[in-house]
């Protein structure tokens, strides 16, 4: 399958990953929009949140408890940040492989700035 973030799960792809588990893995956005910018990525390909089943709960739990780990380990959980999903072209959807952004490391702008 041609999909980029397929490829960074299976390492065929570089990225600059901070967190991997069963489940989940977390790297560095390549175009980042704040001083912390991570992608959060189901392993699974689920290509957008419309593509999520209920089989799916424990992968999207897991999605959000990586989240706050690398907030925490980012050093950003206390000030804050921001987790975004883009869906599809209206929400500006790119990479169509399930991704939640986790923004911070400033204060950010208003509601759906990047
Ligand atoms: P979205 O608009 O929500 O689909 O966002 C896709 C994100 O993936 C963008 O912020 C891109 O900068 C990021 N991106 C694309 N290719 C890579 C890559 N190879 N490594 C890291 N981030 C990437
Ligand atoms: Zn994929």
């Amino acid at each position: 399958m041609d999909c980029i973030f397929c490829k960074i799960v299976e390492g065929t792809i570089p990225s600059k990953k901070v967190f991997e588990n069963e489940y989940v893995v977390a790297f560095h956005d390549i175009q980042p929009a704040a001083p912390v910018h991570i992608l959060i990525i189901p392993k699974k390909h689920i290509p957008t949140m419309n593509d999520v089943s209920d089989e799916d709960a424990a992968v999207i739990a897991e999605i959000f408890k990586a989240a706050r780990t690398i907030a925490k380990e980012q050093g950003i959980a206390e000030n804050g940040y921001r987790l975004i999903n883009n869906c599809n072209a209206d929400g500006g959807q790119v990479v169509y492989h399930l991704h939640i952004h986790l923004l911070g490391g400033e204060k950010l702008g208003p509601l759906l700035s990047k």
